[in-house]
Formats: C-alpha cells, sequence, structure tokens
C-alpha cells in the first residue's frame, strides 16, 4: 500500500499549493491567468537576448501530420536572419492526439494548443513557441494557416495538402514551407500588428500583410487562393521592408505595443 501513498500525497500537495499560490492573485476563479497575448506579443522576446537566450519552437502534430522537415529548417533559417539567440533556436516534435477532426476556430487551436504546450511560452530564458499541426481543417477552409496569440499557431495540413498548383508547382511542400514562415512572421508582429511601420507597406485590404507578393507576408500565401495570384516559386522570405520593421522594433527606433515582456 506504500507504493499507492505517494501519488497521493503529491496530488494532495499539488492542490493545496495551488490555491495558496493563487492567492497572491485578486482573482479567486483565475488562479493562474496565463497570459496568451496577441500574435506579435512576445516580438521583442524574439528579436533580442535580454531575457530569452535560447528559443524552442515545439511543433504537436496529429499522427500522420507530421510536417517536412524542410519547413522546420526553412523557419529556424528564416527566425536566425531576425531573432538573437545565442543560445540557440531548436524544434521539439511531438506526436498528439487533439481530440479534434473536424473544423477549427481559432479559439480551439488556443484551447487545444494550451492543453498540450510543453512549457510556459516564457520558460526561465528559453523563449517556447507552439505551432500545431492538426487533422481537420480551419472553419474557412480556404485558410492554410493562422496565428492565434503570442505565442501559438497552426498549419492545416488536410487545406495545404489541396493548394498545390497545377502540375505540382508549387508543390505542397513548398506550400507548406511559405506558410510556416508566414504564421512566424505574424507571431514577430508583421506587418504592423503591434507597431505602426514607418515605410508604407501593409497592404489596406489586407491588414496585418504585406503588398509586396514577393513578400512571405503576402496575404494569399496563408489561403488556398495562392495559387490563383502567384505564379513560380513562392516567396519563403521577409522583404526589405518586413526586416526593416524588425531591426527597427528590435533597436527601439519603432515604438512597440502590446507585449507580455518586458
Ligand atoms: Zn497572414
Amino acid at each position: 500500500m506504500a507504493h499507492g501513498r505517494i501519488p497521493s500525497l503529491v496530488l494532495v500537495t499539488m492542490l493545496v499549493l495551488v490555491p495558496t499560490s493563487g492567492c497572491l492573485g485578486e482573482d479567486g476563479l483565475d488562479v493562474f491567468p496565463e497570459k496568451k497575448g496577441i500574435p506579435g506579443g512576445l516580438t521583442l522576446a524574439c528579436l533580442r537576448d535580454s531575457s530569452f537566450t535560447s528559443l524552442v519552437v515545439e511543433i504537436d502534430h496529429a499522427p500522420g501530420y507530421r510536417p517536412y522537415t524542410s519547413s522546420a529548417e526553412l523557419l529556424v533559417e528564416r527566425l536566425e536572419q531576425v531573432c538573437e539567440k545565442p543560445g540557440g533556436i531548436s524544434v521539439q516534435y511531438s506526436e498528439v492526439n487533439f481530440g479534434q477532426q473536424d473544423s477549427w476556430s481559432a479559439q480551439d487551436v488556443r484551447d487545444r494548443g494550451w492543453d498540450h504546450k510543453d512549457g510556459s511560452p516564457m520558460d526561465g530564458s528559453t523563449l517556447r513557441w507552439q505551432i500545431l499541426f492538426p487533422e481537420g481543417t480551419y472553419e474557412d477552409d480556404s485558410v492554410l494557416g493562422v496565428a492565434v496569440d503570442a505565442s501559438t499557431m497552426a498549419l492545416f495540413g488536410d487545406s495545404i495538402e489541396q493548394a498545390d498548383g497545377l502540375l505540382g508547382r508549387p508543390s505542397v511542400e513548398d506550400v507548406e514551407n511559405s506558410v510556416i514562415v508566414h504564421e512566424a512572421g505574424h507571431l514577430l508582429g508583421l506587418v504592423n500588428l503591434v507597431y505602426q511601420s514607418p515605410t508604407n507597406h501593409e497592404d489596406p485590404e489586407h491588414p496585418g500583410h504585406s503588398n509586396n507578393d514577393e513578400s512571405v507576408m503576402y496575404w494569399a500565401i496563408e489561403s488556398t487562393g495562392l495559387r490563383n495570384f502567384i505564379t513560380g516559386d513562392l516567396p519563403t522570405e521577409f522583404d526589405a521592408d518586413d526586416l526593416a520593421d524588425l531591426a527597427g522594433l528590435a533597436s527601439g527606433d519603432i515604438a512597440v505595443r502590446d507585449q507580455l515582456w518586458p
């Protein structure tokens, strides 16, 4: 019986500790109100290294929905260009049963995401981003990817699978490569999500996106409509205006808002 006792004690201890810690806050209902923020809410935490010296990108995929290796590699490469992370940028994969297979809302992505995060987005000196690759589609099934809060985004493989071009160019892999960088760009605050660019490069018809169809932040990148708007190679890079915005945010030349940190 002794074996059964230790887990019970641990459980009881946790139950006692949690409400006690929660008393530090004024809201008795939400014991640990997690600040989820908005896309771009951890921009400075990523761009600068003053508090977070490494970045872990947690990829939680449904069985059979693991992304192409090239997508994760490209993402790390693009982030290394803009985020100061002397401790490195790494990717951790987990296979997850989300318990949801059909239609996803932004709130579903947020809820299932936070259910499965392996650590807090601000975990000591490590910043943690999370990308879900679930089964099913977004509620608007022309959407290939979404960024839903400061640390969480999702790519919808079932829709990406349908979004390749005629004769397979761009290929499904090309599309996934571009969409992953695009959504990461939103987590970095592009375009004008948490700042106002000194350059006029936001598409007024598609807020939060670039007006340059050679930027990965062009609106059509996250839509099945991309094959109708882009011929040849899909952009996978931030353009000069995107990079100038990120550099300005990092240096403090561009004012930033809605940050979870500092
Ligand atoms: Zn977008």
